[in-house]
């Protein structure tokens, strides 16, 4: 059995390492509660070949999908011989840190180039409107709006704040480096940071780059840079770095270090494709 399998996202087991079933359909499955130990686990007896197991976050459910003949006694025994690896990844799971929705309320943390601005909500008619001071960051919009709305436009504003220092950043980097790039577009992605297409020579950037120093996303715009001079992660690629951002691992490192706010950045700390 593939225990490793299990430790990312629901932790998932099966009783034999033959095939996997196909997902069963979701008509009429029949649910039963079981207590194994101080074990309680939901069992749903589906159309499936094999038990399986997910530990589901965040609070650590334990979820057995059992074929629809199968007896309670043989799913209470599979429960018992794995107590001691379901008490491990519960409290794994139950310890990890979730990223908090913020309310986009006075007093509400925003963050810009590595530092922490409190959020001013200025009721006001007319277009929304940020403005960035030493300490805060001024959010003049209509009294009514929800935090939606709040949000949006902060993001649009950060979204300028991010065209803005790439454009500058690939006007200062392109002559030194001798390449183009076409366009390049930004946008929020789970897994990477940022990525460039070889071919049509477009770069796309991660929108939580504002979040951090603003090396790292200079770091960024360089490796995807390079990319326009050699496409894999080689000695060669590598060699470009040293001689463009000789810095550049230290910098990877604070990349990959956890957001301010908590958050992990794209791809459990930060995947630069
Ligand atoms: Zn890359």
């Amino acid at each position: 059995m593939d225990w490793n399998a299990l430790l990312g996202g629901a932790g998932r087991g099966q009783v034999s390492p033959k095939k996997r079933t196909k997902s069963a359909s979701v008509s009429a499955v029949r649910k039963v509660q079981i207590e194994v130990g101080s074990v309680t686990a939901i069992v749903m007896f589906k159309k499936v070949k094999n038990l399986r197991m997910t530990i589901r976050p965040p609070h650590g459910d334990v979820l057995i999908s059992a074929p629809t003949r199968m007896t309670l006694a043989p799913i209470r025994a599979f429960v018992e011989s794995r107590i001691d690896w379901i008490k491990q990844h519960q409290s794994e799971i139950r310890s990890r840190k979730y990223p908090k929705p913020i309310e986009y309320e006075s007093g509400d943390a925003i963050f810009v180039w590595g530092h922490a601005y409190s959020l001013v909500v200025l009721p006001q008619k007319g277009k929304p409107r940020v403005e960035l001071t030493d300490s805060e960051l001024l959010l003049s919009i209509r009294p009514s709006s929800t935090a939606l709305q709040k949000e949006k436009a902060i993001q649009a504003w950060i979204k300028e704040l991010l065209v803005e220092a790439i454009g500058s950043l690939l006007q200062e980097w392109e002559p030194k480096m001798n390449v183009k790039a076409q366009s390049f577009s930004i946008r929020q992605m789970k897994t990477r940071w940022g990525s460039c297409n070889t071919r049509a020579h477009t770069i796309r950037f991660n929108t939580g780059l504002v979040k951090k120093p603003i090396e790292c996303l200079e770091y960024v715009v360089v490796h995807e840079l390079v990319h326009l001079l050699e496409r894999s992660h080689n000695a060669r690629f590598k060699g470009f770095m040293d001689r463009f951002l000789p810095e550049w691992r230290l910098v990877q490192k604070r990349l990959n270090q956890p957001l301010l706010d908590g958050t992990m950045g794209p791809a459990h700390g930060g995947n630069v494709d």
